[in-house]
């Protein structure tokens, strides 16, 4: 787990929700596509990043207050704070 340099939420997390399904559920219903997915680490939402058309991610943080994604790809092994904007590997 991250030591040095993260704030609080990411610091709490023991262990780091993965995806249950890889997809963004919010994207499609709506007949979107995403870029990358992301999973909640308050709840296991997996929703698309920022660099997807409709930023359920972080819309999802914002809105429910659930500050901490980890990534939902493949091969990448991080942990992202909205509102700290603070990044951790794992
Ligand atoms: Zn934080
Ligand atoms: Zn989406
Ligand atoms: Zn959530």
């Amino acid at each position: 787990m991250p030591s040095q340099d993260v704030c609080a939420h990411i610091e709490g997390i023991t262990t780091v929700r993965a995806a249950s399904r890889h997809q963004c559920d919010e994207c499609v219903k709506a007949g979107s596509s995403w870029v990358h997915l992301r999973t909640c680490q308050a709840c296991g939402a997996t929703l698309c990043c920022d660099s997807s058309p409709k930023r359920h991610a972080s819309t999802h943080a914002r809105a429910s207050n659930h500050p901490v994604v980890a990534s939902a790809e493949s091969g990448e092994r991080w942990l992202y704070c909205y509102p700290d904007e603070t990044f951790a590997e794992y």
